[in-house]
């Protein structure tokens, strides 16, 4: 018997999390699924920004650098989100540029500590930027090549001693396939690779234990399940262990080790720091910090539980439905979203935004909806799931305007 809404609405009435919904601004009539492309707003973002504004910029101005911590905020949201989020130690964890960015520094800090191997590998259905990047940085080494792998189950077969390092998505951006992070990250090892983890859509979906799991690398966004608004910066973990010896190709003054003495000559800082580039962006720093200060009010192991509930939930109301559940059923394989393959999914996707009920699309037939427990109940579930039942009962998106494409899907 799948639950009935009001057993959904008694069990959200017992659930400490659900109190934080309060925390968001969403608007009346949205039952938003598209936390996973850009996570709602804080209720309380709007009041830092401006005070921030207000007093760190308009009256501290310059001083700010120094008297209001602009200084070493990206280090300290780093630490933050690492002690929180990432299982990961202080001074590992920089808040800075975009995943993109961050990326190319990780992936050319890599390639540095391996030379003599000339094979980067990555997953054929990775987020198009990583491959982007992966080919980017790999052609500033002569010889380096991409290897792509149609999934990390082809890992074992293909890594070898010509293997610098490993990019894997830790949770898949389509399907919401999860990997283990700590048995691949030894497998690589065993190879005498690096494992570079994307963790776009991890970071506030999951927990992760980077320090344990071994992890060399890491980078992920800011503005998806973290809240940080759009464009927020990202961030990037270097396991301490690399530190002094890695050097990443974007040298520039906020990662030298005398920033404000002005030398010609590039010297990296000590630390994670010398992964920084250039002016930390303070306004999108302050926003995220706004969001991780709800964040540090949610227990994470909670999060996670309620993310598994919530996906489950979804996946058994609408497991009659026209549609071909592509998410892992296994919890220790599933992230926070659920991804549902229909041939007119993009039509489907739009219609069932007209109803308010806000998920999103990616080609060729995925229809992604995202749950973030920390805005999302299990009534919400309920009436989203009903929601798609009747648009796709109704045939309602076979109107013809849900088959125009916007830029953004
Ligand atoms: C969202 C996402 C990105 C985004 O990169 P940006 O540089 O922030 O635009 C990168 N990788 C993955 C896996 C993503 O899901």
């Amino acid at each position: 018997m799948t639950p009935t809404r009001a057993q959904c609405a008694a069990r959200d009435a017992a659930d400490p999390l659900h109190a934080l919904r309060a925390e968001f601004d969403l608007p009346a009539g949205v039952l938003y699924l598209d936390g996973n492309s850009l996570g709602a707003l804080p209720r309380r973002t709007p009041g830092h920004l401006a005070r921030v504004v207000a007093d760190e910029w308009g009256v501290g101005l310059i001083r700010s650098w120094n008297e209001a911590g602009w200084f070493h905020r990206p280090g300290r949201l780093g630490d933050r989100l690492g002690a929180h989020l990432l299982g990961a130690a202080p001074g590992q964890v920089v808040v800075c540029d975009s995943t993109s960015v961050n990326l190319f520094k990780v992936l050319g800090a890599a390639l540095r500590l391996r030379p003599g191997r000339p094979a980067l590998l990555a997953e054929r259905h990775a987020f198009p930027t990583d491959l982007y990047v992966a080919d980017g940085v790999g052609a500033l080494r002569p010889g380096t090549r991409t290897v792509l792998l149609d999934s990390a189950a082809q890992l074992d077969a293909v890594l070898d001693a010509g293997t610098a390092a490993v990019l894997l998505s830790h949770v898949d951006y389509r399907t919401g396939e999860l990997l283990d992070m700590a048995g691949l990250t030894a497998r690589i090892h065993a190879a005498g690779a690096l494992a570079v983890w994307d963790l776009c859509h991890t970071a506030g979906a999951l927990p992760v234990e980077l320090d344990a799991a071994g992890a060399d690398f890491a980078v992920g966004c800011g503005y998806k399940y973290l809240n940080g608004g759009p464009g927020a910066p990202a961030f990037l973990y270097a396991a301490a262990r690399h530190q002094e010896a890695a050097r990443q190709p974007l040298t520039g003054w906020f990662g030298h080790a005398r920033q404000f003495d002005f030398e010609p000559g590039y010297r990296p800082a000590e630390g994670v720091t010398r992964f920084l580039t250039g002016t930390p962006p303070i306004l999108g720093l302050a926003a995220l910090e706004a969001a991780l200060q709800v964040w540090e009010l949610a227990d994470p192991t909670a999060v996670r539980a309620k993310s598994l509930e919530l996906t489950d939930l979804f996946l058994e109301l609408t497991a009659d439905l026209d549609v071909e559940p592509v998410t892992p059923r296994e919890h220790a394989r599933r992230g926070s979203q659920v991804a549902l393959r229909h041939p007119d999914g993009y039509a489907v996707v739009q219609a069932l935004i007209a109803r308010g009920v806000i998920g999103d699309f990616r080609a060729p037939d995925l229809m992604r909806f995202g749950f973030t427990p920390l805005y999302l109940s299990r009534a919400d579930v309920h009436d989203a799931a009903g929601a798609l039942r009747e648009v796709l009962a109704s045939g309602e998106w076979r109107d013809g305007r849900f088959a125009r494409r916007g830029e953004v899907t």
